[in-house]
């Protein structure tokens, strides 16, 4: 869900609808001067699959003022915005995003007592589960190679190799719809494969920070266990540009090994292609749009449904859907 989001084009402006661009066009200004922020960033530079048009105004949040600064500025100026951590995840329109755009990379972390890790929402998080193993604490080894920030992996229950970030979770601070600080326990999310309450009409809520519950472990065997992780992705997944797996696991079966029997390992739209090498992995070789990896994502789950009858639902975001 878009913040605010505008509806509703004319196609010959009345001086009303004139009237109202002009003020638009006055609020993105007063952001822009007001945050510091970029007139028409293009998105795709920032974007793990390098695709995405225009922000009407970007902002970088670089602490947690930044981002709390831009939130309630464009909420006071009553403008569509919408935060995102390493855009690891989100196939962003070619048309671009209007409206305020934050990108999240408020990072302070701090280790405390009791193997408790206390990290603002726009840290990486492979970067602190590398830290959590050095020092021995267990707990978030599974996300050692991981993109992305903590907070997009608050937002989309993220996991790997049987871990999954609910399980480390013990609190989070929020920003609600109101403006106001809460501190939330684990359970306000309603993690589920993948998900949370974020995802579908919470995104009225903005994740500030995080603090995991981790474990007292042997730092030789986390070692050796993270390069075994690192090592498994190297073998199995693609280098080339893209947002991970595209489609969710099936229950009892595998996104990846359905599209590779559907025959579809290296069909193509336009520049994005399904990797020979992983099939729920979809490549842009460079040239891809978001409408290429849209239509190649609806030719995939049309004939693994013509070939299985299996309906692959989407792991990734389409924003502006
Ligand atoms: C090569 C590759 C491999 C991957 N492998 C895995 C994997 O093994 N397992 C897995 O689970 N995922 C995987 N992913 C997907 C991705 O890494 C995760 O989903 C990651 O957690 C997304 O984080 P992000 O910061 O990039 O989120 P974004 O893509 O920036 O955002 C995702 C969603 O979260 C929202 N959001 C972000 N930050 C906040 C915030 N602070 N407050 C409120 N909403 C917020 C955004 O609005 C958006 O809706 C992979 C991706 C790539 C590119």
């Amino acid at each position: 869900m878009w913040h605010g989001q505008e509806t509703g084009h004319s196609c010959s402006p009345t001086e009303e609808v004139t009237a109202l661009r002009k003020d638009h066009a006055g609020r993105l200004d007063a952001l822009v001067r007001r945050l510091g922020a970029e007139r028409d960033g293009l998105l795709a530079r920032y974007s793990a699959l390098g695709i995405g048009g225009p922000a009407e105004v970007l902002v970088i949040a670089r602490s947690r003022d930044e981002l709390l600064a831009a939130v309630s500025a464009a909420r006071e100026l009553e403008m569509p915005f919408r935060v995102f951590g390493g855009l690891t995840n989100c196939l962003l329109p070619d048309a671009g995003l209007r409206g305020v755009v934050i990108l999240n990379r408020a990072r302070q972390a701090r280790f405390e007592a009791d193997t408790r890790l206390y990290v603002e929402a726009g840290a990486p998080l492979a970067s602190l589960a590398r830290q959590s193993v050095q020092r021995g604490w267990d707990g978030l080894t599974w996300a050692v190679n991981l993109p992305g920030t903590v907070g997009g992996a608050l937002v989309n229950n993220a996991g790997a190799f049987g871990g999954e970030i609910a399980e480390v979770l013990a609190s989070a601070e929020v920003l609600g719809p109101e403006g106001r600080v809460q501190e939330v326990g684990a359970d306000w999310f309603h993690f589920g494969y993948r998900t949370s309450r974020l995802q579908e009409g919470g995104a009225d809520w903005i994740v500030l920070a995080a603090t995991f519950q981790l474990r007292p472990g042997d730092v030789e065997q986390l070692r050796a266990q993270a390069e075994e992780y690192a090592a498994r992705r190297q073998r199995t997944q693609p280098a080339g540009r893209s947002l991970g797996s595209t489609f969710k696991n099936p229950p009892g079966d595998y996104a990846g090994r359905l599209i590779e029997a559907a025959g579809l390992k290296g069909a193509r739209v336009g520049g994005i292609v399904v990797s020979t090498q992983h099939a729920n992995f979809f490549i842009n070789e460079g040239q891809g749009t978001a409408t290429d990896y849209a239509a190649l994502m609806r030719r995939v789950q049309e004939e693994v449904a013509r070939q299985f009858g299996v309906r692959l639902e989407p792991e990734i975001e389409v924003v502006g859907e």
